[in-house]
């Protein structure tokens, strides 16, 4: 039984003149991410990618976990490949789906005839192949409105594909299409989340973080560089600049009135990021924040902690609520690690009562 691994392309499908180039990105990324699994067939035909194991060392389930986390990619499915024969097609359906067909209640099939030189059209297919199910499995009932398991066949130009429901990928433009962005990387919860959101837009990411070390602990750095290895899984492979901030941060509760240290300690590790940023060919600065989480993330504080830098600062969580973003945390596995609990730089000195106003002519 041959299977093959189907990538459909989301809203790169309706790209104009740049779609040779984001298809010729997203190619080099499948290459790149299934490096490790084995020697895979990858090729192109009718917007969407098609994977093939070219040995039996090669494993087509790991690389099916691994293409699910590619940008660029809408939704994704594991085929079995016929030639394009009904009774063929009629035959492996039910073999192919047997495990899933055999635990489930009611089922439909949805066929798809992209190869109009096929001679049955897409209802009597679904027909057809509907009847040979339920003569090997009597206790299927057919539900076209909810079923729990949905038959795919699609008739397409290199043969017949038969697999269960589409399963989403992970959407958004592929890696590297759209330039890159210093991301500010702490170990909460937000920052991770505001790179796989810049990441799956297309931006290539290099990061920066800050820590007070001996203040904050290597136990406390681990856990970001853990937190950067997750958004890697995604993104691919970056670097991370770490800044030691004490020494700003000593002079800052030395010689500046309390309520306004953490304002000033934010505003110093923008400039930093934006002198990283410019040195590394970023062109805007990625952060997490999100308005009113906190004292510093009032819009006037962030007013003034934007006013230090000259590059634009992308901030794709502003809007969103805590509970949204954590969902996204979840689903992208960054949760379980953002909480563990170790000192983060802005923790170490925080005033008791931090301005939530400030101005700029007094910062
Ligand atoms: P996060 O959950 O991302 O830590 P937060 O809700 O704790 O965010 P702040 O501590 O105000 O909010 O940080 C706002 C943003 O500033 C962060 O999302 C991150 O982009 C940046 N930032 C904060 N601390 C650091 C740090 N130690 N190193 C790098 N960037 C940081
Ligand atoms: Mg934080």
């Amino acid at each position: 039984m041959k299977q093959i691994i189907m990538c459909y392309l989301g809203e790169m499908a309706l790209k104009g003149l740049n779609k040779s180039t984001f298809e010729a990105q997203l190619m080099k990324t499948i290459r790149n991410r299934l490096k490790n699994l084995g020697q895979f067939k990858i090729y192109k035909a009718q917007s969407t990618f098609y994977i093939e194991a070219e040995d039996e060392y090669s494993d087509i389930d790991a690389a099916f976990e691994k293409v699910k986390k590619i940008f660029g990619i809408a939704a994704v499915s594991k085929a079995v490949v016929t030639e394009k024969n009904f009774d063929k097609i009629a035959e492996m359906a039910p073999i192919y789906l047997e495990d899933a067909l055999k635990n489930a209640r009611t089922f439909k099939v949805t066929a798809k005839r992209s190869d109009k030189s096929f001679p049955m059209g897409s209802l009597e297919i679904s027909r057809e192949v509907g009847a040979a199910i339920l003569r090997k499995f009597h206790h299927l009932k057919v539900d076209v409105h909810n079923p729990q398991v949905t038959v795919m066949v699609e008739i397409r130009d290199f043969g017949a594909y038969i697999h269960e429901a589409k399963q989403p990928g992970a959407g958004g433009m592929p890696v590297s299409t759209s330039g890159k962005g210093a991301l500010m990387l702490s170990g909460g919860i937000d920052s991770p989340v505001a790179a796989w959101m810049m990441a799956k837009r297309g931006m290539l990411i290099e990061a920066v973080h800050f820590h007070s070390y001996p203040y904050t602990s290597p136990r406390a750095q681990e856990k970001v560089e853990d937190l950067a290895k997750i958004v890697a899984s995604y993104r691919g492979r970056f670097k991370m600049h770490c800044v030691n901030l004490l020494p700003i941060q000593e002079q800052i509760v030395q010689n500046c009135p309390e309520e306004e240290t953490t304002i000033l300690v934010r505003r110093f590790m923008m400039r930093i990021a934006e002198r990283i940023a410019r040195d590394n060919g970023c062109m805007m600065l990625i952060t997490g924040e999100n308005l009113g989480q906190v004292a510093s993330q009032t819009m006037q504080a962030m007013a003034v902690t934007g006013a230090v830098v000259d590059v634009p600062i992308f901030m794709p969580l502003v809007g969103m609520d805590k509970e949204e973003i954590v969902t996204i945390a979840r689903k992208i596995g960054t949760m379980q690690t953002a909480i563990l609990p170790y000192e983060d730089c802005c923790t170490v000195f925080t005033p008791k009562h931090p301005k939530t106003k400030p101005s700029l002519n007094q910062l």
